[in-house]
């Protein structure tokens, strides 16, 4: 039997999925790392998803409930704070926004990793309650390049560009706070280390102790 149809024939356990929380000033190409991830990397035996936030502002044309965000009234979200649902939230111009414990838990114990795409505080709020949880910051090559990405169409103000760099500059300045920093110098490099880093977890010796406890029982007889 060749090792590939040998390998076919190992059994595997639900392992837990794991929590990314990844942070970029904007600019920084966050967004579109993600997407790609998930797009180039989800499949059936090692699913990965991006959490959707709660929200109480109302949906805007095209968006769906469940899908870009849990559309709720403003008593639902507040008595999900008072019950401790959130691992995070914030109040966001006149509506509040949230990563709702629930349903994180839920897709993590399906074996889902799961990544949340918030800000330098929500990440730090996310690892206090969740230790466990990866936390990734994404960095520009250089304050030239950002500033190329933030002047958008050519058609903003200098004053509103200086302002879109000030919020990066201040935003960057918690990177020393990450567990792990990727520089989006070159896209497909970029996504190559970032899935590298969703493997890592995969392989730990706890993670693979559970995935392969039946080939490790065998084998330890
Ligand atoms: P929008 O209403 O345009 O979809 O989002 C407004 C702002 O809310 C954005 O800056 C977005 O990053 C932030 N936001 C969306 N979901 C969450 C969340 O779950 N927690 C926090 N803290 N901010 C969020």
């Amino acid at each position: 039997m060749s090792l590939e149809q040998n390998q076919d024939k190992v059994e595997t356990s639900q392992r837990s999925g794991n929590l990314f929380v990844v942070s970029a000033p904007s600019g920084a190409g966050k967004s579109s790392l993600i997407k790609a991830l998930l797009a180039e990397h989800s499949s059936a035996e090692a699913p990965l998803q991006v959490a959707v936030s709660h929200t109480t502002r109302n949906p805007r044309p095209g968006e769906e409930n469940g899908q870009h965000y849990h559309f709720v009234s403003h008593e639902t979200f507040v008595d999900m704070i008072a019950a401790n649902g959130f691992y995070e939230h914030a109040k966001v111009f006149d509506n509040y926004y949230g990563t709702s414990r629930q349903a994180i838990e839920n897709t993590l114990e399906q074996g889902i990793d799961v990544f949340l795409d918030i800000d330098w505080q929500g990440a730090r709020q996310v690892k206090e309650q969740y230790p466990a949880a990866h936390t990734v910051f994404i960095l520009p090559p250089s304050i030239a390049e950002l500033e190329r990405r933030l002047q958008g169409r050519g058609q903003d103000s200098a004053e509103v560009i200086a302002k879109r760099m000030s919020e990066a500059k201040s935003e960057m300045s918690h990177v020393h706070e990450f567990d792990y920093v990727l520089i989006n110098d070159d896209f497909s490099r970029t996504l190559t280390d970032f899935y590298s880093i969703v493997l890592d977890k995969r392989l730990t010796q706890t993670a693979q102790s559970t995935t392969y406890a039946n080939l490790i029982a065998e084998l330890l007889v």
